[in-house]
Order: C-alpha cells, then structure tokens, then sequence
C-alpha cells in the first residue's frame, strides 16, 4: 500500500494563519471569502486531517491556494472508489461538528450542521453514536 506523508492540522494551520482552538483544532479566515469572520475550519480526524469552510467554499479550491493537494490530508485517499452519493464530506463535517460543538453557535453554522445531518439521513448514512 502506498502510504502519503499527511499534514496535521497543526501544519495546515499554520498556511491560513489559524487559530488554536484546541488539540488539533484550529479555525482560520478561508482565503476564498469575503467573510469577517473566522469560517475555516482545520482539524486532526479520523482518517486525516479536515478542512471545511462553512461557507460553502470548494477544500480543493481552498488548499491550491497554497499548493496542497486533498490527498495529501489523508492516507491511501486515491484508492477509494466513487460513489453515487459520496458521503465522505459530510462524514467529515460531523467530524468537525462534533469536535468544535461549543464554536458552532450561529444561526448559519447551526443550519448548516442539520444540513449535512439531513444529508446523511437521507442517504442513510446518519449514524449517531459513530
Ligand atoms: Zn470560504
């Protein structure tokens, strides 16, 4: 199995000037909006390192900023397979939500959590003691 070198949050932080939130929880301006506020979030998961603008912006977008391509967040990323609906985005937003739940206080972050919720339940793949 080829194995990537996978930059931590930590590292990627530091591209976007992020902000400590906590271990391996970083949130940064996203270099693609127009927003005042702090919308990028970057953090150590599971299966690699997560970045999510909750404005919607494209990650891939976001990382060719600085040169970095999705892959090189995760370990053996190029072998999975492509899906119909591919939920991995929004398993990774759970991630996220879960991981910062006392920063997602806005109306549009909360709305944007029950849209990635509603997401998954409608493609059953909500599964809530993950
Ligand atoms: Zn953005």
């Amino acid at each position: 199995m080829e194995k990537w070198l996978v930059i931590s949050a930590e590292d990627l932080s530091q591209f976007y000037e992020g902000r400590r939130l906590g271990d391996g929880k970083y949130v940064a301006y996203c270099p693609l909006c127009v927003s005042n506020s702090e919308t990028l979030y970057i953090t150590d998961g599971r299966i690699g390192t997560l970045i999510y603008c909750h404005s919607g912006c494209d990650k891939e977008d976001i990382l060719k900023e600085h040169d970095i391509q999705l892959f090189q967040l995760f370990v053996n990323q190029k072998s999975k397979p492509k899906l119909p609906y591919d939920p991995t985005d929004d398993l990774i937003a759970v991630e996220i939500i879960r991981a910062n739940r006392n920063e997602i206080t806005s109306e549009s972050d909360i709305a944007w959590a029950y849209s990635v919720k509603e997401r998954l339940i409608a493609h059953n793949h909500w599964k809530p003691k993950l």
